[in-house]
């Protein structure tokens, strides 16, 4: 029908879904004093509200009937009465008083007459004609046609019954404008103009309330925006910044005469706690200073807990976080702000990259070698590498920062593509931060240095345990018996524990619990994956399959056996070893959102927690003096992932784990337990030697042809059926073979196809090539690909 031209096909954006939050305020315009005013003529109308209010006002007490018909409108004998029955007013009715003239010579008189003009003299006050017994009216009669007695008709008459104040009780409760009464009186308790729903909150008041008040110019009703602030709410102390060390001074003296210009990537090598984060605010503030924003990406949110903090502690109100758990209000006000230029700094993962911050001036990309910048998914990116180019379309600098920078990055620098510049020192942190914290786990004696006087800290010396030889003592424990006396000792000084378990590449590899073997590829050196329901071994890598061993094929030993540990564990052993063991577990099961994570943290800050047990949420970003000693619980497991970069990975979580320990003068240490202690990247990592590691690594990327020495693509697929999913690999491996053969490209490999680490993912089977070649794109480009299949270019991870 399209080609026909009979119908045609056109897009539309669909309305968003959230808009601007608009919120109606609330705001008193009267003084106290005027309230009963107002509430008098409020509310519904009343004619026995009306008739208490001229009462109230009028200056005689007891008015008559006629006057007060008279004053109020219309008003009809009904309301009186009912008035009366509520025993608020009393009716007096019209009366004949008789009174004695005064000064009237009681000669010729009868006796009767002298009797009745005796009482009425003796009673003092004029008598009702009603009440004097009938057998003296002849008597009376005579007196008055005598004029000694003079006999007055008087009309009929109000009595207020009520005092003042139950008075405008009484007229707000028939006129119903008791909730008018609660607006006001809450209103005149706040400053300026409220939110109505808190007004609504507070009191009985409809919509209707609040117009009856306005319409007499008690209140105004307005409408202000109101942004929804994802940082709402949460506590924050005002910091100043620090005088710099010599070295961050250095460093920042290099980067502040950069502002302005793209010159080249600075890359901040600085050992935990050296005081990156530092320099960044000291930057940033230098670019607030010219008028300019600031985008600071951070690998995870969950994570960055502890840097929005600081950010925003030196930054108030010009802070806004970007992440994909905002809620749409939330994400429509802080994108709105942001481009509005009202928050300059946007803090958040790799998103934040794409926040409309005006005139940006610089770039900061956190802990640069974090794996969490790629986006895997379309469209592919790396936040670090995006965020460069960003830069250079802006011509303003980008800095990057790491304890342990990526492999790739730290080549760059070397061969003078970034700026290296580098922190070896790790600062001793402030005193006070210390006494706050000491004051919070109720210790006492903590040494402190005396004065303002900055020093540094050595790294917590690493003592690492060899497994094999627990086992062989005869301690089946999870916990070593170094560990486990590490931690009686700590819990008994009132000091923290952070214990780290890697849960990357646990339960998936096979190990020989005696020597330490590693089921490897027969074919290429991978390491092979062990899959529970088939029991077999398969390299993800070439595609290899195997039966799992029952016996080590090295030392012969029965004790070959998958690897599995979870945090739940750790801690139930925790707790059944270490009764003064108070743990909370952090990891992504237990913290699903942002707001748990705080509230982990807040708990372990506070000390009310002194064990924190987790994955690599523990491992990152925290700056906690207290946790004097670090457990890492197996530090192997994710080395033997089908990956080239399970080396450097695990290289770069121990360094980071073990930087949480001893960060002030309290000290600290680690423990790392292994079972293999003389695996080149855990020998560094006890060391705190990045560049022995990074020498190593990058000896062993030569040889294998990795990054930074060859580039890779991966393409994977993903179909039902493993065998119809595998032809289809194998199909396209075959295309890129003929056309590497047939072009003649040099130095490109096509490798696989291979199952994926994760090989099902629900009904799917994932296969994947890897490409390996100076430029991938160039090969790829003219493919066509089929339906399905994915491309990255330079890949961060192959599991
Ligand atoms: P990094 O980002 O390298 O881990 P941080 O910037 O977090 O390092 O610094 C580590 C600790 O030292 C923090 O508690 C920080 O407040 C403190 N610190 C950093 N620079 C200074 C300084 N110049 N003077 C005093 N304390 C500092
Ligand atoms: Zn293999």
């Amino acid at each position: 029908l399209e080609k026909k031209a009979l119908v045609q096909r056109r897009a539309t954006l669909s309305k968003p879904r959230v808009g601007p939050r608009i919120e109606r305020t609330v705001q008193l315009l009267i003084t106290p004093d005027e309230f009963e005013d107002v509430l008098f003529q409020v509310g519904r109308a009343s004619k026995q509200a009306d008739i208490l209010r001229f009462l109230l006002e009028t200056d005689d007490p007891l008015p008559r009937v006629s006057v007060v018909k008279e004053a109020v409108n219309a008003v009809s004998d009904s309301s009186l009465k009912a008035l009366e029955k509520r025993g608020w007013i009393e009716l007096l009715p019209a009366q004949t008083l008789v009174l004695p003239v005064p000064g009237f010579a009681a000669e010729n008189l009868s006796g009767a007459e002298k009797g009745v003009l005796r009482t009425l003299q003796s009673a003092g006050h004029p008598m009702q004609l009603s009440a004097l017994p009938a057998e003296m009216q002849a008597a009376l009669e005579a007196l008055r046609e005598r004029h000694a007695v003079s006999v007055l008709t008087e009309p009929p008459r109000v009595a207020l019954r009520l005092s003042p104040a139950e008075m405008a009780d009484a007229i707000i409760a028939l006129r119903g404008s008791e909730k008018h009464r609660q607006v006001l009186e809450m209103l005149a308790l706040e400053d300026g103009a409220v939110w109505i729903g808190w007004v609504f909150a507070q009191t009985d008041a409809t919509k209707k309330t609040l117009d009856d008040l306005a319409a007499i110019g008690a209140i105004a009703q307005d409408e202000a925006r109101r942004w929804r602030d994802p940082l709402a709410g949460k506590a924050f102390t005002l910091s100043r910044p620090p005088t710099l060390t010599r070295e961050q001074h250095t460093i920042l003296k290099t980067i502040l005469p950069a502002l302005g210009k793209f010159d080249k990537p600075f890359l901040i090598h600085g050992v935990t706690g050296s005081g990156k984060t530092e320099i960044y605010l000291q930057a940033i503030a230098q670019v607030l200073r010219r008028g300019q924003g600031v985008i600071f990406l951070v690998p995870e949110i969950i994570l960055a807990t502890q840097i929005i903090e600081r950010v925003r502690a030196r930054f108030p109100e010009r802070v806004a976080v970007w992440h994909s758990a905002l809620s749409p209000g939330e994400r429509f006000d802080t994108w709105e702000r942001v481009r509005a230029g009202k928050l300059p700094i946007v803090v958040g993962p790799r998103s934040a990259l794409f926040a409309p911050v005006q005139q940006p001036g610089l770039i900061i990309v956190d802990e640069e070698h974090e794996p969490a910048y790629k986006q895997d998914r379309t469209p592919t990116f790396h936040a670090r590498e995006a965020a460069i180019e960003l830069a250079r379309l802006n011509d303003i600098p980008v800095i990057l920062g790491s304890a342990t920078p990526d492999v790739v990055s730290f080549r760059k620098a070397e061969r003078g593509e970034y700026h290296l510049l580098t922190l070896p020192n790790r600062i001793l942190a402030h005193r006070d931060h210390l006494g706050v914290q000491a004051g919070m786990l109720k210790r006492k004696s903590v040494a402190v240095p005396h004065g303002n006087q900055l020093m540094t800290l050595p790294l917590p010396p690493v003592t690492v345990v060899d497994l094999r030889e627990e086992l062989k003592a005869g301690n089946r424990s999870i916990f070593s018996r170094t560990l486990s006396a590490a931690i009686h000792e700590t819990l008994n000084r009132g000091e923290q524990v952070i214990l780290f378990l890697n849960r990357r590449g646990t339960a998936t590899f096979v190990m020989c619990r005696d020597c330490g073997y590693v089921s490897d590829c027969p074919r290429c050196d991978s390491t092979l994956t062990f899959h529970n329901p088939t029991r077999q071994l398969v390299c993800h890598h070439c595609g290899y399959r195997g039966d799992a061993p029952t016996l080590c094929p090295d030392c012969g030993g029965n004790r070959i056996r998958y690897f599995g540990l979870g945090t739940e564990r750790v801690e139930a052993t925790l707790k059944r070893e270490f009764p003064q063991a108070r743990p909370i577990r952090l990891d992504r099961d237990t913290v699903r959102k942002a707001g748990a994570h705080y509230t982990f943290l807040e708990h372990f800050i506070s000390g009310r927690a002194n064990v924190m047990i987790g994955t690599q949420m523990v491992a990152k970003g925290l700056d906690l003096p207290m946790v004097t000693l670090v457990g890492v619980i197996s530090a192997d497991t994710a080395l033997y992932l089908p990956d080239f970069r399970a080396a450097e990975r695990t290289f770069q979580v121990l360094m980071q784990v073990a930087g949480r320990a001893g960060r002030s003068p309290l000290g600290g240490r680690v423990v790392l337990q292994t079972y293999t202690p003389d695996q080149p990247a855990i020998v560094a990592a006890a060391a705190h030697d990045y560049h022995t590691f990074y020498r190593d690594e990058l000896e062993f990327r030569y040889e294998q042809g990795y990054p930074p020495f060859k580039r890779l693509a991966r393409l994977t697929f993903a179909g039902n059926g493993r065998e119809r999913s595998r032809a289809e690999a194998e199909e396209l491996a075959r295309q890129l073979r003929l056309r590497v053969d047939r072009e003649g490209f040099p130095a490109v490999e096509i490798i696989g196809p291979a199952p994926t680490y994760v090989e099902r993912v629900g009904s799917r089977y994932q296969w994947q090539i890897l490409l390996r070649a100076p430029n991938p794109a160039e090969i790829l480009r003219p493919v066509p690909l089929p339906l399905n299949w994915r491309v990255d270019i330079d890949p961060v991870s192959l599991l």
